[in-house]
C-alpha cells in the first residue's frame, strides 16, 4: 500500500489554491515567486498553453535521491511518502544530481542550507492518516489523494471511458521504475515539461554510475574522516540556528 496522488491536468483550473495550502502548511513565504519550483515553492502550478500543470516531487516508489544520499537524509517511509530529515542531511546535494526528475532544490541564502522538495506533508498528515494539504484544498477535484493502486484504477477508467479526452498514457505507473505522483493528461506529456526521456527502471541501480562520474572525492578513502567531520560539523550549525527549547 503506498500513499500517493492523482493529479489530472484535465481538470485544474490553475487557481493555485494547492500552491498556497503547501506554502502555508510548511511556512514558506507567500510572497515570492511562486512560477518555479524552488526552496520555497515545492508544488507549482506551470502554464503549458492552455494547460495548467500542477507539479512536485513523484515521490517514487524506488527513489533515487534517497538511494544516493550517503547519510540517510531521505527516506521512503513506509506509508508511501519520501521523507526528509535535515539534522542528517550534510548538503553533498547528491539527491539534486540523482534525481531524474529535477525536484530537490537547496536553499543557497541560508547560512545553513537545507534541501527542499516536497515531503506529501508527511509529518504533519499523512502519517497521521490524513491526506496532505494541498489534495484537501483543490476545489475542482484535480489533485487528489488515495491509495496508489487504487487511483490507477481510477485513471484507467478515466482513460478508457473518455478516450476522446485523455491521451492513453498515465505518467508515473512505469516512469523511473513507477512514481506514487500520477498525471492524466489530454496533451502528450512531452509539450507540457515533463521528462519524457525517463527510464522505465527504477533508478537506484543507475546511481551508483551516476556516483562513479561525480568528483574523485567520492571514491577516496578518507572521505570517511571528512564525511564524520562534516556531519558534526553541519550537526552543530544546525543546532546554533535554531532557537533556545523555551523560544520555540
Ligand atoms: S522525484 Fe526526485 S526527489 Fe522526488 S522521490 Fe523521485 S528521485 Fe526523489
Ligand atoms: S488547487 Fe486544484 S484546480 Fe487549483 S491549481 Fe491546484 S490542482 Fe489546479
Amino acid at each position: 500500500m503506498t500513499a500517493a496522488i492523482l493529479t489530472d491536468l484535465t481538470k485544474c483550473v490553475g487557481c493555485q489554491a494547492c500552491v498556497w495550502a503547501c506554502k502555508e502548511l510548511n511556512g514558506l513565504p507567500r510572497g515570492d515567486d511562486a512560477r518555479a519550483l524552488s526552496a520555497t515553492t515545492l508544488t507549482v502550478v506551470e502554464r503549458h498553453g492552455n494547460v495548467n500543470v500542477r507539479r512536485q516531487c513523484m515521490h517514487c516508489l524506488d527513489p533515487a535521491c534517497a538511494s544516493v544520499c550517503p547519510v540517510g537524509a531521505l527516506h521512503k517511509t513506509p506509508e508511501g511518502p519520501v521523507a526528509y530529515d535535515e539534522s542528517k542531511c550534510i548538503g553533498c546535494r547528491y539527491c539534486m544530481v540523482g534525481c531524474p526528475f529535477s525536484i530537490p532544490k537547496y536553499e543557497w541564502d541560508r547560512r545553513v542550507p537545507r534541501v527542499q522538495k516536497c515531503v506529501m506533508c508527511y509529518a504533519e498528515l499523512v502519517s497521521r492518516g490524513r491526506q496532505p494539504a494541498c489534495t484537501q484544498v483543490c476545489p475542482a477535484g484535480a489533485t487528489v489523494f488515495g491509495q496508489r493502486e487504487a487511483l490507477l484504477t481510477e485513471a484507467r477508467h478515466r482513460v478508457a471511458s473518455e478516450p476522446q479526452r485523455y491521451i492513453g498514457h498515465i505518467y508515473g505507473e512505469h516512469e523511473a521504475g513507477g512514481t506514487a505522483v500520477l498525471y492524466l493528461s489530454a496533451v502528450p506529456f512531452d509539450q507540457l515539461g515533463f521528462p519524457t526521456t525517463v527510464r522505465k527502471d527504477p533508478y537506484p541501480r543507475l546511481t551508483w554510475n551516476v556516483l562513479s562520474n561525480l568528483p574523485q572525492v567520492v571514491s577516496v578513502a578518507g572521505v570517511g574522516l571528512i564525511g564524520i567531520w562534516w556531519i558534526v560539523r553541519r550537526r552543530q550549525e544546525l543546532a546554533a540556528t535554531r532557537p533556545p527549547e523555551g523560544e520555540r
